[in-house]
């Protein structure tokens, strides 16, 4: 965990449409002068990036802890990984989630039949530019595929970085099949298989795995947005959550800066030895036939 990119997860599941941020963090200060100039920007959204496109290493926002830091899985006692599906490497997109959103696991989704998953909601993001870990891109949202993991919804946005020099071109999921050929159909393939090196069964996939349009993406975001709500008003009860942050008025949860300072100071510095990866993660996973 690096002591560099923690501050910026203070801004964990904050809304990110322009003219309901209020968030005072000088990383975002001049975004949000730049937003409030334009117009239209409502399929535009925050992504905070957990994993960069092409590595292995399955880091997440760790919802209990205090500020909820980037943190790599652990199973079992060992750092997890995510195999390269043959013929992947890594992940195929920047990895990470939308902050200020929250699929509820006591709300049974209306299209899935199924609870979310309790995490913010994930975004794949397709533009060339591979991203930081701990990085807070703009994000143009572009589709959505509604994933069931283990009986959980698990929505995954597909969305492109608005810096991108060919985000211009992107307006719906419809642009994504015609200029990047596919991406589409490897992104299920990825989401169905890649727990199967694990031992566990394939993911499933709502709507035949067929994908979503942006304005149906949107509504989802929005969705998750209240759910998100609820729980930083204290109105629904995250068990175990930590809800603890030095922006949102409303809520019950927030902090003295000082407070959270204290808590980033605390944390141990930077481990070296992260970068230091096992053999085995260079390995292909090939789907054997039976
Ligand atoms: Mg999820």
């Amino acid at each position: 965990m690096r002591k560099g990119s923690i501050f910026l997860h203070f801004m964990m599941f904050q809304f990110t449409q322009t003219r309901k941020m209020t968030n005072a963090f000088s990383t975002l200060k001049d975004q949000q002068q730049v937003w409030q100039s334009q117009e239209s920007l409502a399929d535009v959204f925050h992504m905070v990036v957990e994993v960069p496109r092409w590595s292995n290493a399955k880091m997440e926002i760790a919802t209990k802890d205090p500020l909820n830091p980037i943190k790599q899985d652990v199973k079992k006692g060992k750092l997890r990984y995510v195999a390269n599906l043959f013929p992947y490497k890594g992940y195929i997109w920047n990895y990470g989630a939308i902050p200020q959103t929250w699929e509820d696991p006591g709300h049974s989704d209306e299209h899935t039949g199924c609870c979310g998953d309790n995490d913010p909601i994930d975004v794949c993001e397709i533009g060339s530019k591979v991203c930081a870990r701990g990085e807070i891109i703009r994000v143009k949202v572009l589709g959505i595929l509604a994933m069931i993991d283990e009986g959980e919804t698990d929505w995954k946005v597909i969305a492109i970085n608005v810096d991108d020099p060919d985000a211009a071109n992107y307006h719906d999921i419809s642009d994504v099949e015609r200029l990047k050929p596919g991406y589409l159909e490897a992104t299920v393939d990825w989401f169905r298989r890649y727990k199967v090196p694990d031992g566990k069964p394939e993911n499933e996939f709502a709507f035949n795995a067929e994908f979503k349009n942006k304005e149906f993406a949107v509504d989802i975001i929005k969705n998750t947005h209240d759910y998100w709500k609820a729980l930083v008003t204290k109105k629904t009860d995250g068990k175990g959550i930590s809800c603890m942050n030095t922006t949102v008025s409303e809520s019950p949860f927030k902090c003295d800066p000082d407070a959270a300072k204290a808590i980033v100071d605390a944390l141990p510095p930077p481990c070296e030895s992260a970068c230091a990866l096992p053999m085995d993660v260079d390995k292909w996973f090939h789907h054997q036939k039976n």
